[in-house]
């Protein structure tokens, strides 16, 4: 109650901000957008709705894109049509959400997003305790709808048909600009949906613009204000973050605000852990390649990777002080890690068990005898685990020869692979005897020369334990 009055009397001493109701219009030969950039399912969805009389635009990062001449990833679509009115007016469509309504019209497996002008301040509209606001489906104005997106950049509206490019907020003049602004008083827009905050770290990372000092100001004084945002919409916003092809530096942005404590409170963890920040950075990296690339990025590698140092840690810690076997070990750790991490970051269930399947097939590249190698180079996460070895082996957390090994494995025919099992087997064999008669010191993932994030030695000395006292890793043996 009271933080609501403090917020109330807040929003009333911000500087005031001018109601803009009137578009700038600007025609195609000034803004230059190639129609050919649009797909033929927006166009068609504005079609159907301005055949019936409605107006219908394409938003949002779509016209942003179209105006920088990249091909948009996907379409938005705004219009003064109510949800019902949309769906009537095209073959296939459904009303989605509850907070906020929209229509997705459907092309085979292209989505368009539809979503009715919204009002500036409605009855609709409820706020929580912090301002945030939590639900309102209350229609209005086109300049209303502008007047509450939430940077200028995202506040054009284009008419495929007529190709103009209506502009409330000076959008057209920040994206010449390369300026990333918040419509209004940037506090209150934080506070009614501090998830704001990061979508300015992530657009100004991914379009390499600069946040506008007033825009950037508030953040770091409000960004403890992303624990009142519900998880799963904070994953989502993790997840978009580290897929939009420039996660390093969104990264290292996050980090500059200290917003992320609130999105990955165990980014600390893994940060302070030896070689943690190295591991991470060359994650990133890598993932920001692939998708250069244009290759695809799933979500359980991604949180496989942020979360293995702390799995590294349990799996050491079962192993040394438990006696649990090797494999034993790293599923206890796993399930720990999961159970705790998941609950707190909300990762939905079908992520989980790929990210344990992830992390089990590292303890299986360790053996390459028996049958173990021909059902791992089949199993549906191999080239996942693979791609999640070589990062491990690129900070020296896994030796080359295992890399090399499996590579080669892979690339052979049967007869070829039979021959290495059977290397492989008296390699084992002999290793084995020379491991038994000397003293062996405690078991690492790497050779003892090299640090490991979150694998580094614990200070107490390992319990020995008969099953885990047989090497399987060449790390061991060079240990
Ligand atoms: P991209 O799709 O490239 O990630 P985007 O800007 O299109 O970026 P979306 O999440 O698709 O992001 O949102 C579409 C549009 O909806 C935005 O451009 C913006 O106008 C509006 N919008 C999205 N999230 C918010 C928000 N939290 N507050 C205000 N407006 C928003
Ligand atoms: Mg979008």
């Amino acid at each position: 109650m009271f933080s609501r009055l403090v917020n109330r009397v807040r929003d009333m001493f911000a500087p005031r901000y001018e109601i803009v109701k009137t578009p700038r219009i600007i025609s195609r030969d000034e803004h230059g957008i190639d129609p050919s950039l649009v797909s033929v399912e927006a166009r068609k969805t504005c079609e159907a709705l301005q055949r019936r009389g409605f107006k219908a635009y394409i938003v949002g990062g779509a016209v942003r894109d179209l105006l920088l001449g990249v091909t948009p990833k996907d379409f938005d679509v705004a219009t003064d049509a109510t949800p019902e009115q949309v769906k009537r007016c095209q073959r296939r469509a459904v009303i989605i959400g509850r907070r906020f309504q929209l229509v997705h019209v459907i092309f085979g497996r292209e989505i368009i997003e539809c979503s009715t002008f919204r009002a500036l301040e409605g009855e609709g509209q409820r706020k929580d305790a912090t301002g945030r606001v939590v639900s309102d489906n209350v229609f209005g104005e086109m300049w209303e709808d502008a007047a509450r997106r939430d940077f200028t950049i995202n506040a054009l509206y284009y008419d495929p048909q007529t190709e103009e490019l209506f502009d409330y907020h000076k959008g057209f003049e920040d994206i010449a600009a390369k300026r990333l602004r918040m419509i209004g008083d940037p506090a209150v827009r934080y506070r009614e949906d501090p998830v704001r905050m990061m979508r300015a770290v992530r657009i100004s990372s991914k379009l390499g613009f600069t946040i506008e000092p007033q825009t950037e100001r508030p953040i770091p004084q409000m960004a403890k204000l992303l624990e009142n945002v519900p998880s799963a919409r904070l994953v989502d916003e993790v997840l978009k973050l580290l897929t939009c092809g420039h996660a390093v530096t969104c990264m290292t942005q996050l980090r500059a605000e200290g917003l992320h404590r609130a999105l990955l409170p165990m980014l600390d963890v893994i940060v302070s852990e030896p070689d943690g920040e190295k591991f991470l950075m060359l994650a990133l990296q890598r993932t920001d390649e692939r998708i250069a690339v244009g290759k695809k990025i799933s979500p359980s590698f991604l949180f496989g990777t942020l979360l293995w140092p702390q799995v590294v840690k349990r799996w050491r810690y079962n192993e040394e002080e438990k006696g649990m076997s090797r494999m034993q070990a790293l599923h206890a750790a796993s399930v720990d890690v999961l159970e705790t991490q998941c609950q707190q970051l909300n990762i939905q269930r079908r992520y989980q068990a790929d990210i344990h399947d992830l992390w089990m097939l590292q303890a299986r590249f360790e053996r390459r005898t028996g049958k173990n190698p021909w059902s791992l180079v089949q199993h549906p996460r191999y080239r996942a685990a693979y791609d999640f070895m070589l990062l491990r082996s690129m900070l020296g957390h896994v030796p080359v020869s295992q890399v090399t090994w499996w590579e080669e494995f892979v690339a052979a025919d049967s007869d070829r692979r039979a021959a290495m099992i059977e290397a492989a087997q008296q390699e084992a064999r002999q290793t084995g005897d020379r491991a038994r008669t000397r003293r062996r010191g405690p078991r690492t993932d790497a050779p003892a020369s090299q640090t490991v994030p979150g694998e580094s030695r614990p200070r107490r000395r390992r319990r020995p334990s008969r099953r885990s006292s047989r090497p399987r890793t060449e790390a061991d043996r060079n240990a």
